[in-house]
């Protein structure tokens, strides 16, 4: 042990300080960073553990040591588990552009239509009556665990149906809705509620819209109940101040992706509701 010290000391170069200094900085600046996420605790776990470790095999606690060693596996799958949100994001990300695709492309392109028309003119209609509303186009993230937090509906969706939902009097009409594909899947649903500062006259409705879109790739649509407005959340960033045709581009674009922009236009502002009398049940 001693020898191994006068080794060192006799060998000390200059450039050695220099080396030892860089490598500190870049520790320094790494252990900033990480004091400013979640993280930090994890790190402080993991540097406890380390230096029992080191300290074991340095004194020949045997014992200890082989207990560290067999912890050392059970933590990389400890670590796996803990960060099974933030890996499950990273690949989802990955994978995002093509799956996206291939869930909208197996709807019929009338049916798509047909549903992109009945949820502009539910918008429209609710933003006429300051009816409060709050929907999320479910995508590629999917939201059971949300879905589970509300009453599951599944019906077509006719604007006669989403207003209704929304109606002030309707036992659903708190909460969010949620569609999935071309379907009201579930009503009365919890979003999670942002932590970030969305603006001053917008209230917990939008703060759960904006979440939504936050922990998922979802598109959450908000009708105010004070003004009428129709905003977006999508990847936490709000859109206000939306009319018809912007919806009905916005939604076309996600329900209909492969279409030339020619055939869009032709069906754009066409209202052709077969839901029209009444038959809002399937
Ligand atoms: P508005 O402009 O319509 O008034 P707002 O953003 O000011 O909207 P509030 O007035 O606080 O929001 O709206 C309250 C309504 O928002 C509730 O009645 C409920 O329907 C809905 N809401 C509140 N929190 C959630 C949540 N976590 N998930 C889903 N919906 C929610
Ligand atoms: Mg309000």
């Amino acid at each position: 042990m001693l020898e191994v010290l006068n080794g060192i000391i006799k060998n000390f170069r200059l450039l050695d300080v220099l080396d030892i200094l860089i490598v500190a900085f870049i520790i320094y600046k790494i252990l900033g960073f990480i004091r400013e996420t979640r993280a930090m605790q994890l790190v402080r776990g993991i540097l406890v553990f380390v230096t029992i470790f080191f300290l074991s095999d340095l004194l020949d606690l045997y014992l200890l040591n082989y207990l560290m060693k067999s912890l050392f596996t059970l933590g990389i799958f400890a670590l796996v588990v803990l960060f099974q949100p933030e890996l499950r994001r990273g690949l989802e990300q990955m994978g995002r552009k093509n799956l996206v695709r291939s869930q909208f492309k197996s709807i019929e392109k009338e049916q798509a239509i047909e549903f992109v028309n009945n949820i502009v003119r539910a918008l429209d209609d609710m933003s006429r009556t300051r009816t409060g509303a709050l929907i999320a186009i479910e995508r590629n993230t999917m939201l059971n665990d949300i879905i589970e937090t509300g009453t599951v509906i599944d019906s077509k969706a006719t604007f006669r149906l989403i207003e209704n939902i929304f109606y002030e009097g309707s036992p659903l009409h708190d909460g969010g809705l949620i569609i999935r594909g071309i379907r009201l899947n579930a009503a009365s649903c919890v979003f999670p509620l942002t932590k970030n500062e969305i603006g001053v006259n917008l209230g917990t409705r939008h703060k759960a819209g904006v979440g939504l879109s936050e922990v998922s790739d979802a598109l959450v649509i908000i009708v105010s109940e004070e003004t009428g407005v129709i905003t977006i959340a999508e990847n936490g960033e709000l859109k206000r101040f939306l009319d018809s045709s912007t919806l009905e581009k916005i939604l076309l674009n996600i329900y209909l992706p492969e279409e030339p922009k020619k055939v869009l236009n032709k069906f754009s502002g066409v209202f052709n509701f077969k839901g029209d009398k009444g038959n809002e049940d399937e």
